[in-house]
């Protein structure tokens, strides 16, 4: 048994109500497998899971009890996969591990290049989507595949930034060696891989997610997305730990930022460009930002080129990786492409359309062809813009520049915007466009325990809604100038659009009173802002040391989030399936007509299986 499987058997940390956290599906195969050779009792087949393979047709099980998962296959075939076992009716099974996931997928491309099991960059995917993140847990995945099949539209159903949220080596982090990431608004560092699961276990159990409710036999390609995969600095130590974890990921987001945070521009740019940049790479930038319609001023252009130039370069190094381990591992060309995006808004202040076309002109000098662009509209998270004429020039400039590259534009930090918002993302670029979300989901699952009535789920929310007044008390309080004003913006938000008070701050005291006062809602700020550390706080303490606990105490936290009601998964469903209607009606990413009678369906469920078997239809 590998390490972290025997971590999680050994402290009663099973898939069931703690999953995508080892690679595996199957932590504890000689226990299915005699469950299996003694007829299968408590083990559940997944009958719209069927799918064809160049070695026969396969069907996902389940424990009931543990959640470990197995493949059965319609031969006598042990050899197909590893760790097979042939059973007396003819059937062979075998566990779900990570290496078993990797040569399925070859199985079903080289059967069916078209399949959509798994991950790939078909169809639009490259051109128009919804990042729909996974900040918090992996809950909303049906509702994410409920409203891929009702719109007949592929999203990025799966996204997450990594090592940042999720732990990108599991030994690692049974080693302790995670590293961390400052949190400045909380005043601290939380452990990296905060959500507690890993990169290969989230990659996994999103193909069984779908395989469950059948939603391969709509055909509708989707994509997994590496999001901000950082490049250089202190991350050059791992990268091919990164490159490994993210193999199933069709979809890459290349963030420079920790490379250009430890670039110095030298005092003659123009000269280190000279000496260090391939000249006639530097006349092909100038003459396509040229050809693009933008005049560039040469001292400018030198100081941004040494700049960003040993980011870039190291970005290309990678990319290198990122397609040899594909090649290493996957046998078809559906199974190797994957899409790309260019991360650039974390660059300081809002992109000029010149720092664009100088980026996408590197990039395409460099033979990597960029499907997504991100540059900086100065977007708050889960904050509308507030001027949409000004965000329509904004778009513009952008779109002029990104048009002529063939490459669409990433919104990130665009949970949360307003309806005009989103409809001029939609009409300026022709939905050429990806709209990132993530925070919206964990919020919405607040709304939906709230509005539960099972008891269990309102046990939650109450100490979910503690947690985050605890975190917003002491910080408001705190000596680190950062961490008080930020908590004290979140409080002040609160109570003046509750109609309070809010000058509470003489004393913690005071200020408790005033939030004690406050009827508990998931539509306050400061719930927004710190709710999201819940899931792996040890004990579920507000308490900086608990945060992103990776230890047992941190996990069976995260567990009773996989423990609630089913009333408080269909309020959640329903709530996740409803944003993505609304994001992709303004968008223009599926038409009115179809967004309208996805909403009447959704509308109609009465309950969670209702909904899930209309997935494959
Ligand atoms: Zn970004």
């Amino acid at each position: 048994m590998s390490l972290i499987n025997h971590f999680l058997v050994s402290n009663g940390l099973r898939i069931s109500t703690n999953p995508c956290v080892s690679p595996d599906f199957c932590l504890d195969w000689p226990a299915l497998a005699a469950k299996l050779r003694g007829g299968g009792a408590e083990v559940k087949v997944w009958e719209k899971s069927r799918f064809a393979t160049k070695a026969g047709e396969i069907v996902l099980l389940e424990d009931g009890v543990t959640g470990d998962c197995a493949w059965r296959l319609a031969a006598r075939a042990p050899q197909v996969l590893e760790e097979g076992q042939a059973l007396a009716d003819g059937t062979t099974v075998f566990p779900a591990t990570w290496a078993n996931l990797l040569k399925l997928k070859n199985l079903a491309q080289e059967h069916d290049a078209g399949t959509t099991i798994f991950p790939t960059a078909a169809d639009r995917l490259g051109q128009s989507t919804l990042g729909i993140g996974a900040r918090f847990t992996t809950l909303h995945w049906p509702a994410v595949d409920w409203a891929m099949s009702a719109l007949e539209l592929g999203m990025t159903a799966n996204q997450n930034s990594i090592p940042r949220e999720l732990v990108y080596d599991v030994n690692a982090m049974l080693d302790g060696r995670l590293d961390t990431v400052p949190f400045p608004f909380i005043g601290t560092n939380v452990p990296e891989g905060h959500q507690g699961q890993s990169v290969e276990g989230m990659s996994h159990g999103c193909v069984l997610a779908k395989l469950k409710t059948g939603f391969h036999r709509r055909h509708i390609a989707w994509s997994f997305n590496a999001d901000h995969q950082p490049i250089g600095g202190k991350f050059d130590a791992r990268e091919d730990a990164l490159v490994q974890g993210c193999v199933l990921a069709s979809y890459i987001t290349f963030d420079l930022s920790p490379e250009l945070a430890q670039t110095k521009v030298p005092a003659d740019a123009a000269g280190w460009v000279k000496s260090n940049v391939d000249e006639a790479l530097v006349a092909k930038v100038k003459s396509r930002v040229a050809a693009a319609g933008l005049a560039l001023n040469e001292a400018e252009f030198a100081k941004l080129l040494a700049y960003v130039w040993p980011a870039m370069k190291k970005m290309k190094q990678r990319d290198e990786k990122y397609r040899l381990a594909r090649e290493k591992l996957f046998t078809t060309a559906a199974g190797r492409v994957y899409l790309r995006e260019l991360s650039i808004d974390e660059l300081p202040g809002l992109t000029t359309p010149e720092t664009t076309a100088i980026m996408l002109s590197l990039c395409e000098a460099l033979g990597m062809k960029i499907n997504f662009i991100a540059p900086a509209f100065g977007f708050q998270k889960n904050t509308p813009y507030p001027d949409n004429a000004a965000l329509r020039a904004l778009i513009e400039k952008q779109w002029t520049v990104c048009k002529q590259f063939g490459t669409s534009i990433g919104f990130h930090s665009g949970s949360g915007k307003s309806a005009e918002n989103y409809q001029v993302m939609g009409a300026v670029t022709g939905a050429r466009l990806e709209i990132k979300t993530s925070g919206r989901y964990t919020y919405e699952m607040g709304r939906a325990l709230f509005a539960s009535k099972n008891e269990s789920d309102q046990k939650l929310w109450r100490d979910w809604y503690k947690f985050t007044v605890g975190l917003a008390l002491k910080g408001a309080f705190s000596t680190d100038p950062t961490e008080q004003k930020m908590a004290r913006t979140f409080v002040t938000d609160a109570l003046g659009k509750a109609g309070k008070p809010t000058d509470v701050f003489a004393s913690e005291a005071a200020m408790r009173k005033a939030i004690e006062a406050l009827p508990p809602s998931p539509d306050y700020m400061f719930w927004f802002e710190y709710n999201f550390l819940h899931v792996l706080a040890a004990g579920g303490e507000a308490e900086k040391s608990a945060l992103g606990d990776h230890t047992p105490a941190g996990y069976q936290q995260r567990a009773r989030f996989y423990s609630i009601s089913g009333e408080g998964r269909l309020n959640y469903a329903k709530n996740v399936a409803s944003y993505i209607i609304f994001l992709a009606d303004n968008t223009g990413l599926a038409s009115k007509e179809r967004c309208a009678a996805a909403a009447k369906l959704l509308a109609g469920y009465k309950t969670l299986d209702q909904m899930l078997g209309d997935i494959s239809r």
